[in-house]
C-alpha cells in the first residue's frame, strides 16, 4: 500500500535515528509484533516492561509507515463528539470510550517523561471552534455531557474566542488537555527503551504467511526465515485489513503542510491545537521550532492523485488559515499526504477475532490514532499477561 507521499517533514527533520538488521536467521520468541510504527513500538514497550520476550518486524524502515506522516496532535476527543457517539454505540460504550480516551494524554505524558530523548512532547490544551452557527447547539450539548462525565471544558462565546485568539468564529470549545509529539522520534526512543529490556528489533522484514499450530504461530518472511511464536500482535496500520475477514476501515486521502519558522514564540493563545466542527476538518498546531503544522482537505484520491494534489491541497490550507488567522504569514515549507482511516463510530479496534488464535491486534484508527494506540498498547499487555482491563470490550471486534 502506498501509505504516504515522498517527504514528511519528520523524517527531513530527523533523518535516520537508528538502524536495525534484517532478520537472517531462524528464530524463537514469545511475542512477535508485526508493525514498527508508532502503534506497535508502543505495544513493544509495554510488553518489555510486562517481561514478555518480544520481537518487532516491520517491512519498511522503523517508523516510515503512516507514522513518518502524522502531524501527531494527541487529543482525547474521539472524531465523534459524545452526544453523537453515544446514539451510535449506547451510552456506556459512548462515556467510556471517552474516559479512556481523556485517560490517555495523562498516560502518554507519562509514557514520554521514562524515554530519553528529545520528542519535542508538549501538554497543549484544545480548541475546536464552530465552523458553522448552526453547530452551536451541538456543542453546547456535548460541554454539558462531558462535564457529567468529569471532563471539564469552556465554552467560549464569539466574543471571548476573538478576544482569546483573534479567531472570528460564532463559538468554540475549549479544553485543558492535550499535547502533542515528534512521532517519529517517539517510535524510535520507545524501541530503543525496548531493546535495553530485551527486545528485538528487525526492520526490512516482512511477513508473508502466518501459519496456527497447536502451540504458537509461525511467521514465514519473504526472505525464507522463520520466526516461531506462542502470541503474534498485529500492528500493520492501515495495511492489517487484510488479515481481517470483513471489512472494518474506511480509507480518505489526508494533506499536511508545515510553515517556516516564525518569529513570534506564542502564535496564539497557549498555541493551543485547533480543529473545527466541520467534517473533513482542518486543524493546526505549533511545533516547538515554531513552525505551524497544518493540516486537512481529506479526499478519496488514490495514491498517484493524492500526490500530484499536493501543491493544490497545501495552497487551500494556506487559504483556510489566513481567513482564520490574517496577520500570521504561513508561507509553506514543506507538504505531504498520506491515507488515514476511520470506522464507522470513530473507534479502534483492539482484541482478537475468532479465525486467528493467539492474535491480538492493535488498529488505532482516526484522527486520534495515536492515542487510540496507547489504549490498544495496554489492553493487549493485559489480555497477553491474564489482568483485567475494563477497556477490552469498549473496542473489541464483536462490540
Ligand atoms: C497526514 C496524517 C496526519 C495524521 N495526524 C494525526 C494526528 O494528528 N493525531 C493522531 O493521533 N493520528 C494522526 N494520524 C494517524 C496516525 O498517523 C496513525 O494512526 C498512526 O501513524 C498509525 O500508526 P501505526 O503504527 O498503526 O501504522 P504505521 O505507522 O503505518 O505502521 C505499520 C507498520 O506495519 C508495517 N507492516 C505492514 N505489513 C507488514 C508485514 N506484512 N510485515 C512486516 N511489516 C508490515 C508497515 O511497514 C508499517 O511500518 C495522521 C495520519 C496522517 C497520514
Amino acid at each position: 500500500m502506498d501509505l504516504r507521499s515522498a517527504y514528511p517533514y519528520w523524517m527531513l527533520r530527523n533523518g535516520i535515528i537508528n538502524t536495525y538488521p534484517s532478520l537472517t536467521e531462524n528464530i524463537t520468541t514469545e511475542v512477535t509484533v508485526i508493525g514498527g510504527g508508532i502503534t506497535g513500538a508502543l505495544v513493544a514497550w509495554h510488553l518489555c516492561n510486562a517481561g514478555l520476550a518480544t520481537v518487532v518486524v516491520d517491512k519498511r524502515h522503523i517508523g516510515m509507515g503512516s507514522t513518518a506522516a502524522s502531524t501527531a496532535m494527541l487529543q482525547y476527543e474521539i472524531d465523534i463528539p459524545l452526544y453523537k457517539l453515544i446514539k451510535l454505540v449506547g451510552e456506556r460504550t459512548a462515556i467510556e470510550s471517552y474516559k479512556a480516551s481523556y485517560q490517555s494524554i495523562p498516560d502518554i505524558k507519562a509514557i514520554a517523561s521514562k524515554l530519553n530523548a528529545d520528542l519535542d512532547f508538549k501538554m497543549r490544551p484544545s480548541l475546536q471552534f464552530a465552523s458553522f452557527k448552526k453547530d452551536i447547539p451541538g456543542m453546547q450539548k456535548e460541554i454539558a455531557l462531558r462535564k457529567k462525565i468529569g471532563i471539564k471544558t469552556e465554552w467560549l462565546d464569539e466574543k471571548m474566542l476573538y478576544k482569546t485568539f483573534g479567531i472570528e468564529k460564532s463559538g468554540a470549545i475549549f479544553s485543558n488537555r492535550a499535547a502533542q509529539v515528534d512521532p517519529y522520534v517517539l517510535t524510535h526512543a520507545l524501541l530503543e527503551q525496548s531493546i535495553r529490556k530485551g527486545a528485538n528489533i528487525y526492520d526490512h522484514t516482512e511477513i508473508e504467511k502466518i501459519i496456527y499450530t497447536p502451540r504458537g504461530v509461525t511467521l514465514h518472511t519473504t526472505e525464507k526465515r522463520v520466526i516461531r511464536s506462542r502470541y503474534i500482535v498485529i500492528a500493520c496500520g492501515y495495511e492489517s485489513q487484510k488479515y481481517i475477514p470483513r471489512k472494518v476501515q474506511e480509507l480518505k486521502s489526508t494533506y499536511a503542510t508545515i510553515s517556516e519558522p516564525l518569529n513570534r514564540h506564542d502564535l496564539w493563545y497557549k498555541n493551543a491545537l485547533i480543529w473545527e466542527t466541520a467534517t473533513p476538518y482542518i486543524y493546526c498546531r505549533v511545533t516547538s521550532d515554531n513552525r505551524v503544522i497544518l493540516g486537512g482537505k481529506d479526499d478519496n484520491k488514490q495514491p498517484a492523485a493524492r500526490d500530484k494534489a499536493l501543491s493544490l491541497k497545501t495552497r487551500l490550507l494556506t487559504q483556510e488559515f489566513h481567513k482564520l488567522f490574517p496577520h500570521i504569514i504561513f508561507k509553506p515549507d514543506f507538504k505531504w499526504a498520506g491515507y488515514f482511516a476511520s470506522t464507522k463510530d470513530g473507534l479502534p479496534y483492539i482484541g482478537m477475532i475468532p479465525q486467528r488464535p493467539r492474535t491480538y491486534f492493535a488498529l488505532g484508527f482516526g484522527g486520534n490514532g495515536i492515542t487510540f494506540s496507547v489504549i490498544a498498547a495496554q489492553i493487549i499487555r493485559d489480555m497477553l499477561t491474564g489482568k483485567k482491563n475494563d477497556h477490552e470490550k469498549l473496542f473489541s471486534f464483536n462490540r
